[in-house]
Order: C-alpha cells, then structure tokens, then sequence
C-alpha cells in the first residue's frame, strides 16, 4: 500500500496519556471514597476529547462519569462508543435537545426555572437523571440554596425525573487554597440539601486538592486531570501531576543580529548587542498567546530561551544568546515537560485553562500511551 507523503508537522501537541492516567490516580489518592465525574469540556480542555475519555474510562482509576458542557460534546463521547453516564453541566435549552439527551441516555443539570418547566411540560419516553444546582455564592448558574427543598419536591413529582435527585454547587475562588470564601459556600451548601436524599457534588481540581470536606459523593476535577495545578502561584509538580500536553515545533532560521537591530513587528525589542535571534514555527495563528511578554520561558534543545519582539501569527522571535550550537531544525518547546505551563500564562497574563483550550487546528496532534505490555512469565502465577 502506497499513500502521498505526509507533510511533517510544524507544530505539534503531544498527549501523553500515562500521565492523564497518572493525574486520574492522584485524583482517586485524595478523594478515596468519592466517585468521579471527569470535566472533559472544550475538547478536553485542548487534549482531545476522544483519546482522553477513552483512556479515563480504562485502567483500575477508570472513572465513574464524564461532564460536558453541551450536546456536541456529549454526543461525540456516545459516538465513539462511550457507554458512561454523562452530565450535561448546563443542562439543555428546549424540547429538542431533552429529548436527545434522553434517547442518548444523557443526565442532565437543572440550574433555571425555564429547565424546570422544560421538564415539567414535555413528553418524555423513559425519564431522565437530573442534577440539580444551587447557587452557594458564585452566582453564575444555580437556584438560590433556600429553594432546594421546594425544588426537591416539584422534581420528584415529575414523571419525567428519574430519583434520586443528585445536589451541586459550584466554588467560586477554588484557585485561592486558603480562601475562606469556600469553607463558607461548603456549609450554606450542606446545609441546604441537609435533610434531601441524593449525591452531592461540590469539588473541582481546587476542592478535590485542597478542601477534603468538600469531597463528598462526586467529585468533579477538570484541570488537574490534564497536569495542571488550579491554583495561582503553583505548578503541577507541586501537587503530584504530571503535564499532559507539550507543545513542540521547531526552529525555522537563526540569524546573526547586529546591536542595534529590532526584531519583529513593531520592533518592541533591539538587540543590546550582536547576538544570534532563533525564530521557531508557532504563533497565534495556533493557538500561542500573543500575549506572552518579553522573556517568556521556551525550551530550545531542552534548555531555556527568552521569547523577544512580538508574537506572530505564524512565528515567534528566541534570544539565543548561549545557545551557540543552535541549528535550523532544532526542537523548541513551548510548554509540557520540563516548562510548566503555569509559567508561560503568568507571563502571557492568563490561566493556564485558556492556553491548553486556544490550541488551534492546524497543530498536529498525537497521542502517546502505554507500550503494549509483553507478558515475559511463565505464566502460572497472576500479575501482582
Ligand atoms: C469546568 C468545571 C469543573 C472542573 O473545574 P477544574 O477547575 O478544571 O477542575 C467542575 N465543575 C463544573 C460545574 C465545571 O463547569
């Protein structure tokens, strides 16, 4: 079999799915007794939505549910076979998605009176598992905590909800883990649903790490999955996590830059002296902030070199002073191993959410996992 050669990637994302299942084992040490629902929105957060949900739902941590923000993604998981209860965490706007989301098998959240008569006045084939979500001080989605018992009552006499009720709240500073706001929203919340039967759900990546008393029946980790620490001033490695994805591409010309000289657009930066400037193949054009400041941290063969000038679409700009032996050709990294992408959105002004999530399309992705294991005893005895 004969096929056209394929271009070789300019940029590309590597997806190390050991070490998504590393994270996923974290997340099972800090929360033993807590089922998990992993956050696998936005494309799993940049990943890849199919290979990460594939490799989470295998394996001794394999996890108990995914959570989606909407239909699309929801249905891409049933396409590819995935037979897990998923949760729609915004829950569904009209008639036509309901019943999608029944004949998908799909739960639902319920955060609005609108979702509420939604349910209340739509025929349904088989009834649905709902999720209700109470506002315990973020006040972006959730019914005020005062409701829940009347909302318990009107849910369970609809024909369309499937009991129990599963109770959620959402904490609005998990990335402070020391903020008080969330020992505050922990308690209005239980109080709440004090005497209602049901799960509940409280923790993202910030509750399962830093808040136990908010583990509760499910938790809900999303960023830590992917290797990332959800907490501002921290990285991954200081809270047992791998990187799942590294950004690489390449250096694309090194040029010998008199003192004097301004590099890029704008000419923002000028070479204090004669120096050697790298210029690698990545910009905003995939998904590289344009933001990321004057010395953002890149790795050229593995060691450290400041970004200078503007990012470009297509281009970014490498003080390559002590990078001597650099070459046309020589791999650049832009996050993953060795550079926290925590690192890189300080100095681009962001989180590292928004980086992992702009990834564009025209990088290549691929997907790295474990060797397939050769059984090399006897085979008498069980693998211990
Ligand atoms: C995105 C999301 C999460 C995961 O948050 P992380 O900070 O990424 O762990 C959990 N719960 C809900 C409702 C979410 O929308």
């Amino acid at each position: 079999m004969s096929g056209a050669p394929k271009p070789s990637p300019r940029a590309s994302a590597r997806i190390d799915l050991r070490a998504l299942r590393g994270n996923l084992e974290r997340v099972r040490a800090h929360a033993p007794g807590s089922q998990v629902m992993a956050i696998v929105k936005a494309n799993a957060y940049g990943h890849g939505l199919v290979p990460v949900a594939r490799a989470l739902s295998t394996g001794p941590a394999a996890v108990d549910a995914f959570g989606v923000a909407c239909m699309a993604e929801a249905l891409v998981l049933r396409e590819a076979g995935l037979r897990h209860p998923v949760l729609l965490l915004e829950g569904v706007l009209d008639a036509a998605d309901l019943r999608l989301a029944v004949h998908h098998g799909l739960d639902l959240v319920v955060h609005h009176p609108e979702q509420l008569a939604l349910l209340e006045h739509t025929r349904l084939a088989v009834p649905v598992r709902v999720w209700v979500k109470l506002d315990s001080g973020m006040h972006r989605l959730g019914f005020p905590l005062q409701q829940a018992r009347a909302l318990g009552q009107r849910l369970l006499q609809c024909p369309n909800v499937s009991p129990p009720l599963a109770w959620m709240t959402h904490l609005a500073y998990a990335d402070d883990r020391r903020s008080l706001r969330t020992p505050e929203q922990l308690e209005r919340f239980q109080a709440a649903v004090r005497d209602l039967d049901g799960p509940r759900s409280v923790a993202n990546s910030g509750g399962v790490l830093a808040w136990p008393q908010a583990h509760l029946d499910w938790v809900r980790p999303g960023i830590m999955l992917y290797g990332v620490s959800p907490f501002l001033g921290r990285s991954a490695d200081q809270e047992g996590l791998r990187p799942v994805m590294s950004l690489h591409t390449r250096l694309i010309a090194v040029n010998p830059l008199c003192k004097g000289d301004a590099v890029g657009y704008g000419g923002t930066w000028v070479c204090p002296q004669d120096m050697p400037v790298g210029v690698a193949a990545i910009g905003y054009g995939d998904g590289y902030p344009r933001h990321a400041g004057i010395g953002t941290p890149v790795l050229v063969n593995g060691r450290r070199a400041a970004l200078v000038g503007r990012v470009s679409m297509d281009m970014i700009c490498l003080d390559l002073r002590g990078h001597d032996g650099a070459r046309v050709g020589d791999p650049v990294v832009l996050w993953g191993a060795g550079l926290p992408v925590e690192e890189v959105a300080r100095h681009a002004g962001t989180i590292p959410y928004e980086l992992l999530c702009a990834v564009s399309q025209r990088v290549a992705f691929t997907v790295q996992d474990e060797p397939v294991l050769v059984s090399t005893g006897t085979g008498t005895s069980p693998p211990s």
